[in-house]
């Protein structure tokens, strides 16, 4: 049986981890790349054809990481002839019938890279941006610096790339208004087709974390990160940018598909060390140890384990939360069919509440964060908890 799906390929490996960051990604750890990509192409051939079998090909590919641009090209080629292999593809696919993202690092492209991408197929790339200031670039332990993520831009249309993500951060430690400003008006004269913004989150286990602990992290005041999201959310809408996601900004027909189909409840298959799969209702995840992964696939093994099946109420709650993060909003009817019971049984009184605050609105049957409730997004996903 046909169906939508998604692939996603993870790649692990950083030249240097960002102080802010904790995604499953390393620095220091090139001597794995050519095993790990042996690895990946195995699960992928196992896994891939698999599910090719049952429901045909995906109809998106996302390769992130980690910096999947960081794999030499030979490797890359290797990955990608993989992946054309298992999935029939020519590399000459529609991108409506086939969106293929590869996330990079402005500093680990070049033109023979991209040009390798764009010949099997790639159509959009995703550049992790975050800030135009070379002094804020350093201060967040990125690799690159402002003018390499510009010429990266060039190099993607040089190389044939109609659909450009880029992704930009605020809320950086000494960052103005006027940085963050300045940041928006230069990404805009790039004329990327997508935008994706984030305000800097502390995590646990990241430099930036300990940092801060240490109280030697200086960050802009709550009323100016406050005034930095005025400013993206009135300034990119502007400019051609709508806004169809909480974080996210497209022109036109140019909204991630594969994003917006993990907020969509649509299935997709991880493969690589630390990937996540949701397939056929149930949520898996891929050991995040490198070496292990790849002893695992040269052992004809797996590291995929499924995680604990969420109970009725998380589910719940998580197809509320992921739905509502979008312009579309979260379906009554969706809501009926993934759980057989009406939404308005569930969480009448939430609903009522959040609408009288302003933060919900309602039309055809599908409850909308207003402008506010994506402000105070937090606010509203707190009331939908059930448990
Ligand atoms: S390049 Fe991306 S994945 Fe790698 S450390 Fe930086 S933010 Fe994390």
């Amino acid at each position: 049986m046909k169906r939508q799906w998604g692939l996603y390929l993870h790649i692990p490996f950083c030249r240097q981890k960002c102080f802010y960051c904790d995604f499953p990604s390393f620095a220091g750890r090139e001597r794995y790349e050519a095993d790990y990509t042996d690895a990946l192409c195995r699960e992928l051939l196992e896994q891939g054809v698999l599910y090719r079998e049952k429901w045909g090909r995906p109809a998106t590919i996302y390769m992130g990481g980690g910096t999947p641009s960081i794999l030499p090209v030979a490797l890359m080629e290797h990955l990608l002839q993989t992946v054309c292999r298992v999935f029939a593809l020519t590399g000459d696919e529609d991108s409506s019938e086939l969106e293929f993202t590869v996330e990079c690092n402005p500093g680990t492209v070049d033109a023979e890279k991209l040009t390798l991408l764009r010949s099997y197929g790639v159509n959009r790339l995703s550049f992790g941006v975050q800030t135009f200031d070379d002094g804020l670039l350093r201060a967040i332990g990125r690799i690159h610096t402002g003018q390499q993520a510009k010429e990266a831009m060039q190099l993607a249309r040089e190389a044939g790339f109609r659909n450009v993500s880029m992704d930009l951060m605020y809320g950086l430690p000494h960052e103005s208004l006027a940085v963050l400003r300045h940041d928006l008006e230069t990404m805009i004269a790039l004329k990327p087709e997508h935008i994706s913004i984030y305000g800097l989150q502390l995590e646990e286990g990241t430099a930036f974390y300990r940092m801060k602990e240490l109280g030697r992290l200086a960050l802009p005041d709550e009323e100016t990160v406050e005034q930095m999201y005025d400013l993206m959310t009135s300034f990119l809408p502007a400019h051609g940018y709508a806004r169809y996601e909480i974080s996210n900004f497209a022109r036109p027909g140019y909204e991630s598909r594969h994003n917006l189909s993990y907020w969509q409840d649509v299935p997709y298959l991880g493969v690589g060390a630390a990937a996540h799969s949701y397939l056929e209702g149930r949520r898996y995840a891929n050991g995040v140890d490198i070496p292990a992964y790849i002893r695992a696939m040269q052992a004809g093994g797996s590291v995929r384990e499924e995680e604990e099946p969420a109970d009725r109420a998380i589910a719940m709650e998580e197809f509320a939360f992921l739905a509502l993060r979008t312009s579309q909003g979260l379906s009554r009817e969706a809501f009926f069919k993934r759980f057989a019971v009406s939404l308005e049984r569930i969480y009448s009184k939430t609903i009522h509440e959040m609408k009288q605050k302003g933060l919900l609105e309602e039309q055809d049957g599908c409850l909308r964060l207003t402008p506010l409730g994506m402000k105070y997004g937090n606010l509203v996903f707190e009331a939908f908890l059930l448990t």
